[in-house]
């Protein structure tokens, strides 16, 4: 049978793995993981203390032990809520932990009551872990996976349950439930509660590497002048979205739009206006897309829409609704306008096929006029009144 002292040994272990995993994370400035590593590092600190002490520890490492595991836990806590952009600090919180401290000492030196000690120590750990598991399935993202959000969530909730079982015990009189006490009931509910520990660090560099993932993601995925996708994620979304059309037999269709003139407004204001033109363009357009549309930057001043269930002749009146939205936007001193082509994806289409037409109808939008819309079928209807 494990001995309690076994146990912490398994804990300062553990927490000490955490400690090297969480601080080689710890450049990634992957919020909330330095208080993590910081707990970790606190718990191996109380843990070796109690392990040092042997097993009779005296009323002043007992007190000074739990005070650094409290503080542990309680910047668990916070680490986690900083992961998830929140203010780290709550004030009812901090009280808590005051008043279990003061209970602590008073249990301890005062009035001597390992039952309440104990009880007082579970409610604690116990409330740690239900706002750990709280934090991780409230906040977790809604696109991508959810598995390490649930994963720390599982840890937590079973930690939590394990330290109210044992507050329970204590409660309702089950004898010799003391931290060091080697009573059989006593280390099964202090082995598993200890157990769901590394299993919740574990979750914890779940989360930071799934936040560096996405972060990749988001670098590699959206323009970072204007805020939109670029164009390989753009693509790809796109046919994501042809392959749906296709299987459901709906219309797609796709408008590329570049502005007018773009080169003559650096040369005469300057890269900074044309700068902030591009995200001016992008906004009103971002603004006025029906929600299923998909916008991305192809490159320089060039974007592209992809219209969902909708024909050629409804994506190119949407498209000259915001060439609309775009030219009042303008003011008089820095005009801006686009031109468009468009045109729409059939079912044995390719993409880049569809992108080509469009292309052609652009280049006819710029070559009678610029700031106008022009649809494939156009180009098609003047090739012939030409022949
Ligand atoms: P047209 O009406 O025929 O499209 O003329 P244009 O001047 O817009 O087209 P052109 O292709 O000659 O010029 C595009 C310009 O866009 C050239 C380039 O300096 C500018 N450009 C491309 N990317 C950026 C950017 O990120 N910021 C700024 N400020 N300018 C950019
Ligand atoms: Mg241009
Ligand atoms: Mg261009």
């Amino acid at each position: 049978m494990l001995s309690p002292l076994a146990l912490i040994g398994i804990v300062i272990v553990s927490c000490l793995m955490s400690v090297a995993i969480l601080g080689s994370l710890l450049r990634t400035a992957v919020p909330g993981i330095g208080r993590w590593c910081v707990a970790h590092a606190l718990l191996v600190a109380a843990s070796s203390w109690v392990l040092i002490a042997g097993g009779q520890p005296g009323q002043f490492v007992m007190i000074g032990a739990s005070l650094i595991t409290l503080i542990a836990v309680l910047l668990l806590v916070q680490g986690m809520r900083q992961f998830f952009g929140k203010g780290s600090v709550r004030h009812g919180e901090s009280v808590a932990f005051v008043i279990i401290f003061v209970a602590l000492v008073y249990f301890t030196c005062v009035s001597p009551n390992i039952d309440a000690r104990v009880a007082l120590v579970s409610i604690f750990l116990a409330y740690a872990r239900i706002a750990v598991g709280t934090l991780a399935l409230r906040h977790a993202p809604r696109d991508g996976a959810r598995y390490p959000y649930r994963f720390v969530a599982a840890a937590a909730y079973l930690g939590a349950l394990f330290h109210v079982t044992r507050a329970f015990a204590v409660a309702f009189g089950m004898p010799q439930m003391d931290f060091l006490q080697p009573s059989p009931w006593n280390v099964l509910f202090l082995g598993l509660a200890i157990v769901t520990l590394p299993c919740l660090s574990t979750g914890m560099v779940m989360l930071a590497h799934d936040q560096l993932v996405r972060r990749m993601e988001q670098l590699a995925s959206i323009d970072e002048l204007t805020g939109v996708l670029m164009r390989r994620a753009f693509m790809a979304r796109a046919n994501v979205l042809l392959r749906e059309a296709v299987a459901k037999g709906k219309p797609l269709s796709i408008a590329i739009l570049d502005i007018d003139k773009f080169k003559a407004v650096n040369d005469r204001f300057g890269h900074a206006v044309g700068d902030r033109i591009l995200r001016h363009v992008t906004s009103v357009v971002s603004a006025r897309l029906r929600s299923c549309d998909l916008f991305g930057r192809l490159g320089g001043e060039e974007f592209a829409i992809v219209f969902v269930a909708a024909r050629k002749t409804e994506a190119a009146a949407l498209t000259d609704e915001l060439r609309l939205a775009v030219e009042r936007s303008s003011n008089e001193d820095v005009r801006c306008t686009f031109s468009a082509g468009v045109e729409c994806v059939t079912p044995d289409d390719t993409l880049a096929g569809a992108l080509a037409r469009a292309d052609a109808a652009l280049y006819m939008a710029k070559a009678t006029g610029r700031n106008r819309v022009v649809t494939a079928s156009e180009i098609d209807e003047r090739d012939v009144e030409t022949h």
